[in-house]
């Protein structure tokens, strides 16, 4: 399989189109931005830690009965997906306290979450992704009623099996962001990528992060993380 045309240059990564109109090929960059992308860097290597981790994750859920975008990963960088129409909310899940929930709610980070919570935002760059609930989305038409249970359930089952995974690996899941599309025949998946670009990751024993953290909020060595949950998937 062939990348044909460049379809779209995100912050991240690049899409491009290939013979198949129902497939596409994933690249990662290095490229990292946090901040409604006002801060900018590298992390070098990022981009074969986002690929091989979120294709690995992907292969474990599809085994798990979560339909996914995964179909192949050619090389250390690219994977070939199913493409998606991509449905515009950010869904993000929290195990524990963090990042802008502790913001919002003027309350520490760290603290562990009876149940885990849900919260949606409007996938917009020129608004910079606001808050929505699923009332908002299904009156504007981002989704119908019954694809936003779909995808709330499928969001829970996956922070389940990834919450095992990953404390199987002496990491705690604190937070992530998921993205859902529909494939050519209308099908629900869960598309994008699960990496520490879009999960938040706390060594279990020390609590240190280990994921894109230590770039947003300058903690030193930014490689760290993704080197570390590389080796500890891996191995
Ligand atoms: P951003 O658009 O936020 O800068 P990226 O650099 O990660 O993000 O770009 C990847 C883009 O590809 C995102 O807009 C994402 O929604 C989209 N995408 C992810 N998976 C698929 C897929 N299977 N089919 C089509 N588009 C996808
Ligand atoms: N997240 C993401 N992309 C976004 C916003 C958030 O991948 O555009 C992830 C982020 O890595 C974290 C979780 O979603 O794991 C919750 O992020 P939060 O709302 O706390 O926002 P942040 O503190 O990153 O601004």
């Amino acid at each position: 399989m062939e990348k044909t045309t460049q379809l779209y240059e995100g912050k991240a990564k690049k899409v491009f189109a290939t013979e198949d109109d129902n497939l596409v090929i994933v690249s990662y960059k290095d490229d990292a931005t946090a901040f409604d992308g006002l801060k900018k860097g590298t992390i070098t290597g990022k981009g074969v830690v986002n690929n091989r981790m979120s294709n690995y994750l992907m292969a474990q859920l599809e085994k798990e009965g979560v339909p996914t975008h995964f179909v192949e990963e050619i090389n250390d960088r690219e994977a070939i997906v199913k493409k998606v129409s991509i449905v515009p909310l950010e869904v993000i899940i929290r195990n524990i306290s963090a990042g802008s929930f502790a913001k919002r709610f003027g309350v520490e980070e760290g603290i562990v979450f009876a149940e885990p919570t849900i919260e949606f935002s409007y996938k917009n760059d020129d608004l910079h992704d606001p808050l929505m609930n699923a009332y908002h989305a299904i009156a504007l038409g981002v989704a119908t009623r019954e694809e936003i249970e779909e995808i709330k359930a499928m969001a829970f089952k996956i922070n389940e099996f990834l919450k095992a995974f990953f404390l199987n690996i002496g990491v705690k899941l604190v937070d992530f962001k998921l993205e859902f599309g529909k494939t050519a025949d209308g099908t629900i998946v869960l598309a994008d990528e699960i990496s520490p670009d879009t999960c938040r990751f706390w060594d279990a024993e020390t609590n240190e992060k280990l994921d894109k953290d230590r770039f947003r909020r300058d903690l030193g060595d930014v490689t760290k993380g993704y080197d570390e949950m590389m080796k500890r998937i891996f191995g």
